[in-house]
Parts: C-alpha cells; structure tokens; sequence
C-alpha cells in the first residue's frame, strides 16, 4: 500500500463550459492552476460521451459510446502527475432518459452543463508510474 498525506489546498466551483469535453476541460483548469494532486466530483449533463473498461485480463482498454443525452449522475475522481502533466483520473455514471444506467472509466463527454467540485490537495504531488502488475500507471515513486 502506498499512503501520501495531503493539507487542503484552494477549492474550486466551476459551470463547466456547454460543448467542450469534460476530460480535457478539466485538465486545462488543472494545468492553468498549477494543481498537480486533487479529488474531484462532478455532476451535470453530457451531451454524448465515451466510457472505458479495463480488462483486468488482457491488460487493455475497451470502449463504448453514448451517442445520445445522458445525465451525469455521478462522476469522481482526482487527479495526479502522468508524464508530467496533470492527469484526470475519472469514472462516471450516466443516465438515459428512462432512468438506466451505464458506468464506467470516463475518457470523454461533451458538456451540455455541468458543475465541478474540485479539491487541490497540496503538497508531494503523486506521480503516475507504470505498474507491471496491473499493466496500468498507478501511484508510486519513479
Ligand atoms: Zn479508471
């Protein structure tokens, strides 16, 4: 286990822009802030978006579309240091018009509206390394 403690850094309370992606807009607001390490939460709508799943076997991911409205029920996640940029690390649930729900690894959507709660968490930023377990880049040291 890996275990980093933090002090509370700035809060940020943003009305997300209609038409542009969730993923990268947060990552510019990130990198304009100098916030290397975060937590996050978001909820609003999407307009399409793109969801992931890892499979824990081949070591790949793989996608799906939502071409189609759906609420942001849920969405969570932080951020941390990937190849020295601020990476977002966030996984969502989606909402159709009758209610269903598909979840997931979020890698896309494109806002509608949206509100994110964003926690900069200050001090050693985490940094992403590649993990050969898992085949992902997880926390730890370089
Ligand atoms: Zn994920």
């Amino acid at each position: 286990m890996l275990i980093r403690n933090f002090w509370q850094g700035r809060i940020f309370f943003a009305r997300l822009d209609h038409g542009a992606d969730i993923i990268s807009q947060i990552t510019n607001l990130a990198e304009e802030n100098g916030i290397e390490t975060g937590a996050l939460s978001a909820i609003g709508a999407l307009s399409r978006a793109e969801l992931g799943y890892y499979d824990q076997l081949s070591h790949e991911y793989g996608t799906f579309s939502l071409e189609e409205p759906v609420e942001l029920a849920s969405c969570s996640g932080n951020i941390s240091m990937r190849d020295g940029r601020p990476f977002v690390h966030a996984h969502a649930v989606l909402s159709d018009r009758t209610g269903r729900t598909f979840g997931g690894h979020l890698t896309s959507g494109t806002i509608f509206a949206a509100e994110l709660y964003l926690q900069e968490l200050s001090g050693l930023p985490l940094k992403r390394v590649p993990d050969s377990i898992t085949g992902l880049k997880l926390w730890g040291e370089e």
